[in-house]
């Protein structure tokens, strides 16, 4: 993972803020979860950290380089989001390496590389089945996967386990930690849930109304008198 850092951040829509000015340093390979209440910026933060949102100010620093004006594939971010969007029409596999394909890399060595990220989110076997052949949890670590195949240093997720089942979400929490560990990723993880805040981040980030109201190890933000 790379630090990413934050300047001075903005969004406009029209006369709306959507975010005001946020900086923020997020450290190489920690996970930080975004919690606040509904509408107050925290997707309009993710889609600028991934490149498919252009700030109205401020800029995207990450490893040292102003990341800011970079296409999605070339800034070294990587976004799942909450109904994962697979391609209904394409296998696992091909779903992992679409993005590859997009590069025009090699068919043999798509399939290879996206073989060895089938098997670490443990879903070879699945490999040439369809989406809408697999349970929401399947489709999720199919869409992990696709996600891991670009090499991200930082990972996006927008309430990727919420429309999992109770048993699920926890053991996909234990899946995405297992990930930070294993690959040394930067993850920042939208939520709405307490709950999961507390699971599974080093360090939380309080949004409220376009601004960063609070941030800081979980017992820092949610202990307070
Ligand atoms: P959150 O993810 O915290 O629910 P969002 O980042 O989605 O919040 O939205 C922040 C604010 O920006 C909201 O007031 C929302 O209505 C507004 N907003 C988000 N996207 C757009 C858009 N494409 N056009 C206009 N306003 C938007
Ligand atoms: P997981 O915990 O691996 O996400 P579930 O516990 O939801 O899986 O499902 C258990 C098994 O049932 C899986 O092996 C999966 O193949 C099968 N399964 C679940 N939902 C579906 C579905 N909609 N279509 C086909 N098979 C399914």
């Amino acid at each position: 993972g790379q630090d990413l850092e934050l300047v001075s951040l903005t969004k406009r829509y029209g006369e709306a803020l959507a975010v005001n000015r946020i900086d923020h340093h997020f450290r190489a390979g920690s996970y930080a979860c975004l919690l606040g209440p509904s509408g107050c910026g925290k997707s309009t933060t993710l889609r600028m950290i991934a490149g498919h949102e252009a700030p109205t100010d401020g800029s995207i620093v990450l490893g040292g380089s102003d990341v800011s004006w970079m296409p999605p594939a070339r800034r070294g971010t990587a976004m799942m989001f909450q109904n994962y969007a697979l391609f209904p029409h394409l296998t696992v596999i091909d779903n992992v390496a679409f993005s590859l394909k997009m590069k025009g890399v090699e068919a043999t060595v798509r399939r290879k590389k996206a073989s060895a990220m089938l098997d670490l989110v443990d879903m070879v076997r699945y490999a040439d089945r369809r989406p809408d052949q697999l349970s929401g949890g399947q489709q999720q670590r199919v869409a992990l996967a696709r996600a891991l195949i670009t090499n991200p240093q930082v990972l996006l997720l927008d309430e990727p386990l919420s429309a999992l089942d109770p048993f699920l979400r926890i053991r996909m929490r234990a899946e995405l930690k297992r990930l930070q560990r294993e690959l040394g990723i930067t993850f920042i993880h939208v939520t709405h849930s307490q709950d999961e805040a507390l699971a599974l981040s080093d360090e939380i980030v309080v949004m409220n109304n376009a601004v960063i109201e609070q941030a800081g190890p979980a017992r820092n933000v949610f202990n307070r008198p």
